[in-house]
């Protein structure tokens, strides 16, 4: 999967170049504006998976950015203020802010609330990889036009795999994630759930959905 896009507004260079460098180290791409209207400009343009705005920008508010961008799409949006500003949160969020965060932050809490908004995001959204139709909103799977029924425990089970599809999961990040623990090294419950899902999409004509990765895990078709 390609890596995540992200555009920021921020009129102070050196935070700015701070933000850019952190936020490129943790895997993202980044655009950087120091304008607020080249910023919207380009955020219409180029469509990146998150925002995250300076509030007092001296050509445009963060406020009245996130306000446009809340008419023409959902964008995740994280607005930076300076400290004397914390009382306009309700404003914020009122004008279509996802989050926000007072100046001086550290940049871990800032990649923190980064992840939590890209997570949320893509737990939502519709997912299609190939035939493959994965809608969270309804936990509803389809094959093509077919749905394909899994059990609770399997649907959870390809979500997760679906999270980064190509990528290969562990058989431990599998527990830990699907079964919210680590199963006995005698286990072979997450072999029978992608055995059963295998199955069920073969059922429905999807053949090599998963793959096997001998002494690692799983992966997902990408
Ligand atoms: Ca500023």
């Amino acid at each position: 999967m390609s890596a995540k896009r992200i555009l920021v507004v921020e009129d102070d260079v050196d935070i700015l170049r701070l933000l850019s460098r952190e936020l490129e180290d943790a895997g993202f791409e980044v655009m950087a504006f120091d304008s607020g209207m080249r910023g919207l400009s380009a955020v219409r343009e180029s469509s990146p998976d998150l925002v995250i705005l300076d509030l007092g920008l001296p050509d445009i508010s963060g406020q009245e950015i996130a306000r446009r961008l809340r008419h023409t799409g959902n964008i995740p949006i994280i607005i930076l203020t300076a400290a004397d500003e914390v009382g306009t949160k309700v404003e914020m969020l009122n004008a279509g802010a996802d989050d926000y965060l007072a100046k001086p932050f550290h940049v871990e809490e800032l990649l923190a609330r980064v992840n939590v908004q890209l997570r949320k995001r893509s737990l939502g959204a519709t997912q299609k990889i190939g035939e493959l139709t994965i809608d969270p909103a309804r936990r509803q799977v389809f094959w093509a036009a077919e749905e394909v029924r899994f059990s609770p425990r399997e649907y959870e089970l390809l979500h997760y795999l679906a999270g980064q599809p190509g990528r290969v999961y562990s058989r431990k990040e599998i527990e830990q994630n699907v079964w919210g623990e680590e199963l006995p090294p005698s286990s072979n419950v997450v072999d029978v759930h992608i055995a059963n899902i295998r199955g069920k999409l073969r059922d429905a004509g999807g053949f090599g959905v998963i793959r096997t990765v001998r002494g690692v895990g799983y992966a997902l078709k990408s």
